[in-house]
């Protein structure tokens, strides 16, 4: 199921209220262009009818994939500082829906579900993508550590974050994203051997491992904001 809550967003240019529909759940299974325009960051992307501006509609909302095993919980950006809290919150809801809280036919289904924490639309974005790539996203987000030793000067350091944005079997590509505003500052392609060789890592490799043990918000940034 596909749940929508009514909602009313505002517009940030001219003050103008809309009522709009606000996913409170995608199941990606049953709703493959829901899918879709999470991918092409159509989703939830409304323009203003008063002034032609974005409105920005919060991100909050249960995303469910039996097919590719994902289990996703969206917050929005604003509450990455209280991650743990809302990681703890996740894994509560994850288990009242598939794991031990649940029944046993959903507990079945759970499984084969990994959970997930992510905050904001683009990093949303990149958990589909990487599955769509058989990345692993703990590889993923080490690699991207990796990247960040070797890029001292990243774009506007505070306001972006790094994201997978696509990629082939010969390579990843990788976008500096604006996180309000979802721009695209810059972009660079890193060879696909480095989400798979193991015998060419930091030396530090596992010590960062290990601090995702049991996680289910899996982003370099909770080396961040530890
Ligand atoms: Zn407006």
């Amino acid at each position: 199921m596909s749940i929508f809550n009514r909602a009313v967003a505002k517009c940030a240019n001219c003050g103008h209220e809309k009522e709009v529909k606000l996913a409170a759940s995608v199941n990606a299974v049953r709703r493959p262009d829901l899918r879709a325009a999470i991918l092409d960051a159509t989703f939830q992307a409304e323009a203003c009818e008063e002034c032609g501006g974005p409105i920005r509609l919060p991100a909050h909302l249960t995303y469910l994939d039996t097919g590719r095993g994902q289990w996703i919980l969206l917050q929005d950006a604003s509450g990455l500082p209280q991650w743990a809290a809302e990681e703890q919150e996740a894994r509560e809801i994850f288990e009242e829906n598939f794991g031990k809280n649940a029944p046993p036919a959903s507990q079945e289904i759970g499984e084969n579900l990994t959970p997930r924490l992510v905050f904001g639309w683009p990093a949303l974005r990149e958990k589909l993508i990487a599955s769509d790539l058989s990345v692993r996203d703990l590889p993923l987000e080490l690699l991207k550590v990796t990247i960040l030793r070797d890029v001292p000067d990243p774009p506007l350091a505070d306001q972006s974050e790094l994201r997978l944005t696509g990629g082939d079997d010969a390579a990843l590509q990788f976008s500096w994203i604006n996180t309000e505003t979802e721009a695209t500052l810059s972009g660079l392609e890193v060879p696909r051997e480095g989400d798979r060789d193991s015998d060419d890592q930091p030396e530090d490799w596992m010590d960062l491992s290990a601090k995702f043990e049991g996680a289910l918000f899996v982003d370099m940034k909770r080396l961040i904001l530890a």
